[in-house]
C-alpha cells in the first residue's frame, strides 16, 4: 500500500472490520430473503424463508396473471356530484357509482377473506329468518365465504334454507329476555363474548345486522373496512341538533347538540373481528354503568353506538342504500339503489 496516494491508503488493521462489513452487505444482498423481486414475479416459488412474504408474492402473481379492463379513474370527472363521498376524516362514503365491484372483488379474493354475518332471531322474530337468510343467498357477499351466525333462544325453529358452496349457518343458542330493549340491548354482549371465543378465529370480518330486514339488491366486499357504520335512512339530511342522540348527561351514550357527524342506524355496522370486539364490548360496559345508574339510553344500543362512532370515527361509511324503510321514507332521487330494506312488522304483536 505504500505507493497509494495517502487519502486511499489502509493499515492493514483496518482490513479486517473492511471484510466483515463487506461480507455482512455481501450476505444481506444474496440471500434468498432479500432478493424479494424475483419472488414476486409469476412463477416464481417462494423459498421457505420467506414465508411472510406469502401474501405479496400471491398477490403480485394474481395480479400479473391476468389483466383486467376497466374504465380508466378520471381526476377531473366526479363519480358523484349530489352527494357526499368522503367524510372530512377521508373516509369514503359508499353509494351507487362510487366503486367498481369488479376491481373490488379480485382485491378480496386474493386476501381469501371470510365474512361473518351476526343476526339475532330471539323469540317470535325467527320468523324473519327465512326471508333473511334466503335474500342474504341472493345478495349478500355472493362469491365470497361466508357464516351466518344465528343468535337465537330457538334453534329448532332457525328454517333450513339452501347455501352456496362456501356458505354455511352457524346456530348459536342464547338466552332471550323479557324486555325487547334488552334483547336488542345484549346484541352487543353476546357479539363481543363471540368475537373473544370464536370469531376470531373463524372469520375476518363481521357484519352485525338486524333480521327484520331482507336484502333486495347487492351487498359486497365494498362495505368491508376496519370499522363501518350505516348513515340512518331517517336523518342523512338532518342537521346535528334533530338527531335522536342521548340527551342527558347522565347517560354514557350523552352527546351534546354541538357534536356530532352522522345519525347511524343501529341494524347494519361492521368492520374487522377485532375492531367490532373493541366496539361492542365498550358498548355492552356503558350499558353496564347506565343500568348501575338507572338511566336507559334513548335508543338502547343505537344510542351507544353512535356514541362509540362520534369517538372512533369509522373508517368506511355506508350511504343508506344499506339500511332503508320504504314504508317510513319516500325515496329520494340520488338512492339508486336498495339494498337491505326493512320488512313490514307489527311492533306490538312481535315484541309482545
Ligand atoms: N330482536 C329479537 N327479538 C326480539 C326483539 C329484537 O331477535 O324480541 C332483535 C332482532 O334481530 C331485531 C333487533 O333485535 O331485528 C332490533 O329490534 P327491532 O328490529 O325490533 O328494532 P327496530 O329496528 O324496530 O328499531
Ligand atoms: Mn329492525
Amino acid at each position: 500500500f505504500s505507493g497509494w496516494p495517502k487519502c486511499c491508503s489502509l493499515h492493514p488493521v483496518a482490513l479486517l472490520p473492511l471484510t466483515l462489513i463487506l461480507a455482512f452487505f455481501g450476505y444481506c444482498f444474496l440471500s434468498p430473503g432479500s432478493q424479494r423481486l424475483e419472488n414476486l414475479l409469476p412463477g416464481a416459488r417462494a423459498p421457505l424463508l420467506l414465508q411472510s412474504c406469502d401474501f405479496h408474492a400471491n398477490s403480485f402473481t394474481a395480479f400479473y396473471s391476468f389483466r383486467m379492463m376497466y374504465p380508466q379513474p378520471k381526476v377531473l370527472t366526479l363519480c358523484r356530484s349530489d352527494v357526499l363521498v368522503l367524510t372530512p376524516w377521508l373516509a369514503p362514503i359508499v353509494w351507487e357509482g362510487t366503486f367498481n365491484i369488479d376491481i373490488l372483488n379480485a382485491q378480496f379474493q386474493l386476501q381469501n377473506a371470510t365474512i361473518g354475518l351476526t343476526v339475532f332471531a330471539i323469540k317470535k322474530y325467527v320468523v324473519f329468518l327465512k326471508l333473511f337468510l334466503e335474500t342474504a343467498e341472493k345478495y349478500f357477499m355472493v362469491g365470497h365465504k361466508v357464516n351466518y351466525y344465528v343468535f337465537t333462544d330457538r334453534p329448532a325453529d332457525v328454517p333450513p334454507v339452501p347455501l352456496q358452496e362456501g356458505r354455511q349457518v352457524v346456530v348459536l343458542q342464547v338466552r332471550n329476555y323479557t324486555r325487547w330493549q334488552d334483547v336488542s340491548m345484549h346484541r352487543m354482549e353476546m357479539i363481543s363474548s363471540f368475537s373473544r371465543q370464536r370469531f376470531l378465529r373463524e372469520v375476518d370480518y363481521l357484519v352485525c345486522a338486524d333480521v327484520d330486514m331482507k336484502f333486495s339488491d347487492h351487498v359486497g366486499v365494498e362495505i368491508l373496512s376496519s370499522l363501518f357504520g350505516t348513515l340512518h335512512p331517517g336523518f342523512y339530511a338532518a342537521d346535528r341538533q334533530a338527531f335522536t342522540y342521548e340527551r342527558r348527561p347522565l347517560s354514557q351514550a350523552y352527546i351534546p347538540r354541538d357534536e356530532g357527524d352522522f345519525y347511524y342506524a343501529g341494524g347494519f355496522f361492521g368492520g374487522s373481528v377485532l375492531e367490532v370486539h373493541r366496539l361492542t364490548k365498550a358498548c355492552h360496559q356503558a350499558m353496564m354503568v347506565d343500568q348501575a345508574n338507572h338511566i336507559e339510553a334513548v335508543w338502547h344500543d343505537e344510542s351507544h353506538l353512535n356514541k362509540y362512532l362520534l369517538y372512533h370515527k369509522p373508517t368506511k361509511v355506508l350511504s343508506p342504500e344499506y339500511v332503508w324503510d320504504e314504508r317510513m321514507l319516500r325515496r329520494p332521487p340520488f338512492l339508486r339503489k336498495l339494498r337491505y330494506v326493512a320488512v313490514p312488522k307489527n311492533h306490538q304483536a312481535i315484541r309482545n
